[in-house]
């Protein structure tokens, strides 16, 4: 299995230390071109949403990538991912660069506060009490009927999948825990090749 890292902005690297602890091989894409590589599926990191969309737009691979998991090929959206593949952005929107209005999901950006909003806690995953890494994170606001929510903190939904999408507004890279990579290498190994 070959996962691909969207490579733009942010924290693709922790992903790849994550994937290769796993024994998985990923793959950087950092221009359109890379998008034509084969892989099985697709990480896009945390980092900066307004930057990581503006480059999707510069890049032109705004409906490349919009194509791919339409297909079926499964992503994983931590953080800036999160808001980058949700239909809609509420709170600190700052720019008219669109997300890629894929998963039916309002991303409320910087919902915890742009300064304070960085902290850490326990809270259940699919299951398994885990460690939750948050920075500046957003939660999603609101999910339409065809969104699983897998994880809440404080009655605020932080981690939820749609068919072949999966999103969190933490950052399990970051931590030593294994569980949400490995269900999101689970959903991979599952989805129907395209
Ligand atoms: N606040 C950032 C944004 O709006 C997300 C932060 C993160 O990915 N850790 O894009």
């Amino acid at each position: 299995m070959t996962v691909a890292i969207l490579a733009l902005q942010g924290a693709f690297v922790e992903h790849q230390h994550m994937l290769g602890r796993l024994g998985v091989q990923s793959f950087e894409i950092r221009q359109r071109q890379d998008l034509l590589k084969s892989f099985d599926s697709l990480i896009i990191p945390g980092g900066e949403s307004t930057t990581i969309r503006k480059l999707i737009c510069e890049f032109s691979m705004y409906d490349d990538i919009r194509e791919r998991i339409l297909g079926g090929t499964p992503v994983f959206g931590t953080c800036a991912g999160l808001i980058t593949l949700s239909k809609e952005i509420s709170g600190d929107v700052t720019d008219a660069d669109p997300p890629l209005k894929l998963m039916d999901i309002t991303a409320c950006r910087n919902g915890y506060g742009r300064q304070l909003g960085s902290f850490f806690c326990r809270s259940d995953f699919v299951g398994k009490n885990i460690p939750m890494t948050f920075i500046r994170a957003p939660f999603i606001e609101s999910a339409g009927p065809n969104v699983e929510i897998l994880s809440t903190v404080d009655g605020k939904a932080v981690a939820a999948r749609q068919r072949n999408m999966l999103v969190t507004a933490f950052h399990p890279e970051l931590t030593d825990d294994t569980a949400v990579h490995e269900y999101f290498l689970s959903m991979s190994r599952t989805a129907p090749q395209t």
